[in-house]
């Protein structure tokens, strides 16, 4: 047909190949992979390539190939943990604006909480025990297994523990952590609670022992602290309520409270919680029956939530004192920081940590925030709105470190904690 012209042709039989080609590579990018999109193309070219010559290849040739890359990735993830590791050695993360390891590995790198915190913890268990990188390496430990062993490994036990690791599943790891521990359990394996009146459980599982707490304990925690049900949650979800092995007391221990988004607006909130907590409960909703008649506790939990809010809020503003503070002149031999001005700085910076990396990332956590003097208040600094920023308790830290040094933190530490203070704010 003459009357039919190459080119209207073309689109309709042509384009598909093309448009499927850029579908792909949109697609598969990886995570902030446009900073490298050129990159990114060229990967998928030679994936496609190399997937087309896959399919000749002969079962033991794949086979082959596929125990090659699988000896690779160990490799790989051996180099990749140094590589964290040195990360938290420097504490780069900090200066790039990151609250922890942990926020970094998730923010920075593009791993999920659970990844992040398997990626994390197995790097610190690293560079304190370097012999496991052999493990690591030929299979002898996996990932999963070596963060199992992350509160029973010592140098004391260290052979023993990881000849008896050695090669075993998940779940063997898990009852060799039991019998090793002595604490009550592996607080990661759900347990079945008693069914009812179950005797008050006051479990004083030892804070940040268990993945609820994952991510956060101690020094990964800052910034992550607040979150609830941490992923690694979900390798023991899978193996549902079980008991468990060898447990060396019979008091229950608390799955991890969980915070599940089930659509756009709503969160079903688990949480195991002791019958002290239950008494209170009644109390409150009793409390507050004029004010929600039904009880609903979700209704009933939210009145507690603002209330906190305010009375935190109040404190930090300080209760019933003048808001005209804030123009009194401060005396610069105290460390009093007039609750006007407090309130200023807090809602300039947003209530979020203000610290800001050399790119211009800004940390923004909100967790254990503390007020930050520009000018070292021992060097002069004066507590003004302009001589004040929010900081998150490790950035305060981190910048305390650079102005003083790790030897004077330390010391400053070592003395709040023996004066059971909670904010080091000493300098
Ligand atoms: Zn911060």
């Amino acid at each position: 047909m003459g009357s039919v012209h190459a080119w209207q042709a073309v689109p309709a039989r042509h384009a598909a190949p093309a448009g499927r080609r850029t579908g792909l590579v949109g697609k598969r990018r990886p995570w902030a992979a446009w900073r490298i999109l050129r990159g990114v193309e060229i990967v998928e070219y030679k994936r496609v390539m190399m997937l087309a010559s896959l399919s000749r290849l002969s079962p033991g040739g794949l086979t082959d190939r596929l125990y090659q890359l699988r000896t690779q990735e160990r490799a790989l993830l051996v180099e990749l943990l140094w590589h964290i590791a040195e990360v938290d050695r420097r504490r780069l993360y900090l200066e790039m604006a990151f609250p922890s390891l942990f926020a970094f590995a998730t923010g920075f790198l593009g791993y999920t909480k659970a990844a992040a915190f398997r990626r994390t913890t197995a790097a610190r268990l690293l560079a304190r025990f370097p012999i496991v990188a052999g493990h690591l390496a030929d299979g002898r430990l996996n990932l999963t297994t070596l963060v199992e062993l992350r509160d029973v490994l010592d140098e004391s036990r260290l052979d023993e523990i990881l000849r008896r690791a050695a090669g075993r599943t998940e779940e063997q790891v898990k009852e060799l952590v039991a019998a090793l521990a002595p604490r009550p359990a592996p607080v990661n394996l759900f347990r079945r609670l008693p069914a009812s009146s179950a005797p008050a459980a006051p479990t004083n599982v030892p804070a940040g022992s268990g993945p609820e707490l994952a991510p956060a304990p101690t020094s990964a925690a800052a910034g992550s602290g607040p979150e609830l049900a941490p992923a690694p949650t979900s390798a023991a979800a899978g193996s549902g309520p079980e008991l468990t092995p060898a447990a060396p007391t019979s008091t229950p221990t608390r799955p991890a409270a969980r915070l599940e988004p089930i659509s756009e607006q709503l969160r079903v909130l688990r949480v195991t919680v002791g019958a002290d907590f239950a008494k209170d409960l009644d109390a409150v909703r009793a409390a507050l029956s004029h004010k929600i008649p039904d009880g609903d506790l979700a209704a009933v939990l939210h009145e507690c939530l603002r209330v906190t809010l305010a009375a935190a809020t109040k404190r930090r503003r300080g209760a019933g004192r003048a808001r005209a503070d804030a123009a009194a002149p401060t005396d610069s031999t105290s460390r009093y920081v007039p609750a006007a001005i407090r309130d200023a700085v807090w809602r300039r910076d947003d209530a979020r940590c203000a610290f800001v990396a050399a790119d211009g990332r800004r940390c923004d956590s909100t967790h254990q925030l503390e007020l930050h003097h520009l000018v070292p208040f021992a060097r002069g600094g004066a507590a003004t709105v302009d001589g004040l920023a929010l900081r998150c308790k490790a950035h305060n830290l981190h910048e305390a470190r650079r102005d003083f040094g790790d030897d004077h933190v330390e010391r400053a530490i070592a003395r709040a904690r023996n004066a059971n203070h909670h904010q080091f704010d000493l300098w």
